[in-house]
């Protein structure tokens, strides 16, 4: 049995970025509270949470003053700040500079978009920590779209501005956005593309790498929204693809009469973890790792 781990899998440099500003204040002090977890990815939050790194929720939150908090990759909306700035809570910001300037565009384009009553839209999954931040900037006025299917909810006698999570599809959006296009023929369109090309540039690789494989193991969190969009495209290319958060996930009987293994994950995966499910799968194997 061939096993080989993706090259192009593993954090991002916003995750990689985060978690380096937190091991850096945990050198300095033994607690961190980190508002969500730091990544969707649970060995991850483990490792961090043994050197003093504790989620807290958005309702723990807004109950603590005189702390310290990190904010993480997604982003947060401006009450999160403005909490810190009234209960003496010093942030620590490891919001992803991508995010970031989506949200300072988000918050420029919903002001001056007020004066024609334009509707701020997102393309985005509804709740999503990211998305939860961008809404944010709009006092909560901007519609979030998952699909075809919520455009119904648009006025379209109104002027439109679509922007769209970092972490969705471009092939996603390219279809929103045609059908936006024939349905908004009557008042001005404005479509941003600002799709991460971290997640974006994935995509061909990722195909390709999963293509090549008998058995495709796609590892990420549950919780990871590129996760469940890199794993719906690898299975797309490859149908015996199986997704695992955990080496101990993996079912025996899927490596029956498997020739070849391709290990490979979300952004938000660490290198370690795909490197230790090929370790695991070696133990049970005994050949070369590519
Ligand atoms: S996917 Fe892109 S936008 Fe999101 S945290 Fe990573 S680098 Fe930043």
């Amino acid at each position: 049995m061939r096993i080989e781990v993706d090259k192009g899998s593993g954090f991002c440099f916003g995750v990689v970025e985060a978690i380096r500003r937190a091991e850096e204040r945990l050198v300095l002090e033994n607690q961190l509270f980190c508002l969500g977890d730091i990544v969707h990815n649970n060995s991850e939050v483990e490792r961090l949470r043994k050197k003093g790194l504790t989620t807290i929720s958005h309702e723990q939150f807004f109950t603590m003053k005189n702390t310290t908090v990190l904010l993480r990759a997604h982003g947060e909306p401006p009450e999160i700040y403005a909490h810190a700035r009234e209960n003496n809570i010093k942030l620590i910001d490891a919001t992803c500079p991508v995010v970031l300037k989506l949200q300072k565009r988000i918050l420029k384009s919903y002001e001056s978009g007020l004066k024609d009553n334009a509707q701020l839209v997102i393309y985005g999954k509804k709740g999503h920590a990211e998305v939860n931040g961008l809404v944010g900037q709009t006092n909560g006025h901007a519609l979030v779209v998952e699909g075809i299917e919520d455009l119904e909810q648009l006025d379209y006698a109104r002027p439109i501005v679509l922007y769209s999570q970092t972490t969705k599809g471009l092939e996603g959006l390219h279809h929103l956005s045609e059908e936006l296009k024939n349905k908004s023929v009557r008042v001005p369109l404005k479509i941003h593309d600002t799709i991460c090309r971290q997640v974006a540039n994935r995509i061909p690789w990722i195909k390709k790498f999963a293509a090549r494989f008998d058995l495709v193991l796609f590892v990420s969190g549950k919780k990871s929204s590129n996760g469940k969009m890199l794993f719906d495209i690898c299975s797309t290319v490859n149908p015996n693809t199986k997704f695992i958060s955990d080496l101990n996930e993996i079912e025996p009987e899927w490596l029956l009469n498997i020739g070849s293994v391709g290990i490979c994950g979300a952004t938000s995966t660490p290198k370690q973890l795909l490197e230790e499910v090929a370790d695991y799968l070696l133990k049970i194997e005994t050949c070369p790792k590519v």
